[in-house]
């Protein structure tokens, strides 16, 4: 099966309406003709304003979290899944790392944030990936295999079958240390292949992103992998003409 590319930017609590209104101008022109799928996930309050600027353009606009909630009611600060899509995101990033670790999100919580995200319409980009520590003790793929099992167990089968699936190293993200071209298909095959004893179907059609230091003058080897369908962007998503590099590489 052939899997469309995707980049995604993460832009973290990063920006300002200048810096929106500035992205948004210099990719709405310069995106034609691109074959992957972008999309760019700025700070909540941004989502609309992204939206507004870049409709027409081939770029969607997601959300970094949502709440674990569907149903309004009193839970201070948080935003629902039909919140964000009322501001026009179409897709939200859920179970990053940093979630994980700043915000005490575990394995059941992000199975069940997918759950709210796609029950709302939006797609779910599930985050995975392992620490250093974990990585160096050869843990690596029993961690992702028991991330993985865990959204098998406590994600519904409509939110696995749209959901697209990250695999973050914790140890790339944001060190300036790409996984190698070699470690990111080894794993992304690992994970397909675990996918697979689950759900056949869902193996050979989930688009795997990696994410863990993507720049312009990496990104095409990463993306050689026969497994990794495209990348989720950090640092390199703020600025238009690098993120803009790094769509070109996935082609
Ligand atoms: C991320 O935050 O998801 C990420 C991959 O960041 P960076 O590209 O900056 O490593």
């Amino acid at each position: 099966m052939t899997r469309r590319m995707m980049v995604a930017g993460n832009w973290k609590m990063n920006g300002s309406a200048a810096a929106v209104d500035r992205f948004a101008e210099e990719i709405s022109t310069a995106v034609d003709g691109l074959a992957a799928q972008l999309l760019i996930c700025p700070p909540a309050v941004y989502i609309e304003r992204l939206g507004r600027q870049v409709s027409g353009v081939a770029v969607a606009v997601g959300a970094q979290n949502v709440a674990a909630e569907r149903e309004p009611g009193a839970f201070t600060g948080e935003t629902s899944g039909e919140m964000v899509v009322d501001a026009g995101a179409t897709y939200a990033i859920v179970g990053h790392s940093e979630r994980r670790a700043l915000y005490g999100e575990t394995d059941q919580v992000v199975a069940t944030k997918a759950n709210a995200a796609a029950a709302a319409g939006l797609v779910p980009i599930i985050c995975v990936g392992e620490t250093l520590e974990q990585r160096e003790a050869g843990q690596a793929e029993a961690v992702l295999a028991a991330q993985l099992d865990a959204l098998f167990d406590h994600a519904d089968q409509d939110t696995l079958s749209i959901a697209v699936i990250a695999y973050e190293p914790i140890w790339a993200i944001g060190t300036g240390h790409s996984a190698t071209p070699d470690q990111a298909q080894e794993i992304h095959a690992f994970i397909r292949s675990h996918i697979r004893d689950r759900n056949a179907t869902m193996a050979e059609s989930v688009q795997l992103l990696y994410g863990g230091s993507v720049k312009p003058d990496n990104a095409a080897a990463l993306f050689a992998g026969a497994d990794v369908d495209g990348a989720l962007v950090g640092g390199a998503s703020l600025k238009a003409d690098s993120f803009l590099d790094i769509a070109r590489a996935a082609g």
